[in-house]
């Protein structure tokens, strides 16, 4: 591609980076970046690889410093996508940047470079802060503004019938001081039925955009997949749900609403609905003829196994059986075809209807992402849900947006789910309120009654026995103020958040897609009314 930028100084004349930087690094990342430049020798011609910025699943990106024809020096992203990376999906991601990027929030693309199976996307570098470092300094103001831009750039990237897939603050890159946005990450985006990305069109999408439980693409992507304990009949670990472990995100992190072990394990302490056992069960109403695909999940008997499928598929097509609504899934239910749909991205940002596998998965799954940042943010816990199974995510969304409503938005896109008990919504408020440490008084008191440590559980059991306004409600003044008085004093605003981000919250958290807000009517809820 040509370019004008020129070469840096420290590369010798056989292509080898003289010194790599200044700075330490390990050991590791620099002989990673001397193989990248032998990969890509003009990479090495063109920049000082300064150090390694981020590693996901399906590529690693690093820093890098170019000397501009004009003698000014500019700082890249360069992302080097795993060589075993399928060709049209390189050139999707490319060509979302190409086309939606730059703009918007949405970051643009400079340059790329291919040496045989190697790509390298060239992107203008920005610096960023990771959200869980700084979660805890963040001003409402601030969460604010984060939001309006997010939502912009989902906006625009809708517009264009990009579905991202994979909407994490990771993937949102925030410099604090500049205020300055920008969405990154279209690896595994994909196109909406009437998208203008043409590479994203079904007829040029490459087969492993969606998943199915007889390909086992993961393994040819030498991709270190996370363990999972629990996993499902629907084999999660056959699908290509990518773990993308960013550098940023390797460091301490606030601990989690949720985590695998709090819901799935019957002496959990920390949710307080988990102290009941929550069992939950995904099935598809089950008619003569028809294929459905059952996973189970049991709080009591500890996390679920894998029951691999048989193979004489379809040999019981015209069966019915009865294990429909019991503890146990017959032969017949195994041995039927399991349902295929997209689940690529990030399980605690993943939407019930991906969660459920509704094979109908439109730009609102990107929407209910942002919801997950938007109650990560207000609630001062990042991750908010952590689950490696699609059924305890669920479950831990049942926890918190209600197990009757759950159930009822999954009837509206033709998945019925089980859950063993009834879980109420809880409200919205009262919970970031409680997570927060908003709420001391006779709060923190129940809270350190009950278990000295556990918060959540606390926030949840209020949250729980608080009135709350019908869920569709979009009345402003849902909240008497008195509720407000007792709160600790907050100068970064916390103490005086207004009701329109929780009913802003709750519409972006909608269990129902079809429903659900989309970016552009957010942009013009009255949270965001001056900007
Ligand atoms: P992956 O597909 O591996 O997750 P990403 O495109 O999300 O790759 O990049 C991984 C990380 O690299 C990001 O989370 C971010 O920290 C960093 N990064 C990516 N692009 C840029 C950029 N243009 N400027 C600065 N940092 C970037
Ligand atoms: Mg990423
Ligand atoms: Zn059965």
């Amino acid at each position: 591609m040509d370019s004008s930028v020129n070469y840096i100084d420290n590369v010798a004349t056989d292509g080898s980076v003289k010194s790599t930087n200044k700075k330490n690094i390990s050991r590791d990342v620099e002989s990673e970046i001397e193989s990248l430049c032998k990969a890509v020798p003009q990479l090495a011609k063109t920049f000082r690889i300064i150090e390694k910025i981020g590693e996901g699943t399906f590529s690693s990106v690093y820093l890098g410093e170019a000397r501009m024809r004009d003698g000014s020096r500019e700082m890249f992203a360069l992302k080097h996508l795993i060589p075993t990376s399928h060709p049209t999906r390189i050139a999707a991601e490319l060509q979302c940047l190409t086309v939606a990027g730059g703009r918007e929030n949405v970051m643009g693309v400079e340059y790329c470079f291919r040496n045989e199976d190697h790509v390298v996307i060239v992107m203008p570098y920005m610096e960023h802060q990771a959200i869980v470092d700084i979660i805890g300094s963040l001003s409402f103001e601030e969460v604010r503004l984060y939001m309006y831009h997010l939502l912009k750039a989902l906006r625009h990237i809708h517009q264009f019938g990009i579905i991202h897939r994979d909407i994490k603050p990771n993937n949102f890159l925030y410099n604090r001081k500049a205020k300055t946005f920008a969405l990154v990450d279209f690896g595994l985006a994909q196109g909406t039925s009437n998208t203008q990305i043409e590479l994203l069109k079904p007829s040029t999408a490459h087969p492993p955009f969606s998943f199915t439980t007889t390909t086992t693409t993961s393994a040819t992507r030498k991709a270190p997949m996370k363990k999972t304990h629990v996993t499902t009949m629907a084999g999660a670990s056959t699908s290509r749900t990518k773990h993308t472990k960013d550098l940023v995100a390797l460091r301490k992190a606030p601990r989690p609403v949720f985590s695998e072990k709090n819901l799935n394990s019957s002496n959990s302490t920390t949710a307080a609905t988990t102290k009941r056992e929550i069992k939950t069960q995904l099935v598809k109403p089950v008619k003569t003829g028809e294929l459905s695909s059952r996973r189970f999940l049991s709080g009591r008997r500890g996390p679920a196994t894998v029951r691999p499928l048989k193979t004489h598929r379809g040999v019981h097509q015209h069966l019915t059986c009865n294990c429909f609504q019991t503890e146990r899934v017959c032969n017949i239910c195994l041995s039927r075809k399991q349902q295929v749909a997209p689940r690529a991205g990030t399980p605690g940002f993943r939407a019930p209807e991906i969660l459920t596998k509704c094979p109908d998965q439109g730009t609102a799954i990107d929407v209910w992402s942002a919801g997950v940042i938007f109650l990560s943010l207000l609630s001062g816990r990042y991750p908010f849900f952590k689950a490696s199974d699609d059924l305890v995510a669920l479950a831990q969304i049942m926890t918190i947006r209600g197990s009757r409503e759950t159930v009822k938005a999954a009837k509206a896109f033709g998945k019925a789910v089980l859950c063993s008990q009834e879980l109420p919504r809880l409200d919205l408020r009262v919970l970031c309120e409680t997570l927060r440490g908003q709420r001391p008084n006779k709060d923190a008191k129940s809270i350190s009654k009950t278990k000295p440590e556990t918060t959540d559980e606390g926030a949840q059991k209020q949250a729980c026995e608080t009135p709350r306004p019908h869920p569709k409600s979009r009345d402003k003044t849902l909240k008497p103020s008195s509720q407000r008085h007792c709160l600790v004093h907050d100068e970064r605003g916390w103490d005086t958040v207004p009701d329109e981000a929780y009913d802003l919250l709750d519409l972006l958290l909608d269990l129902n897609p079809n429903s659900r807000i989309t970016a552009a009517q957010a942009l013009e809820h009255p949270l965001f009314k001056d900007l």
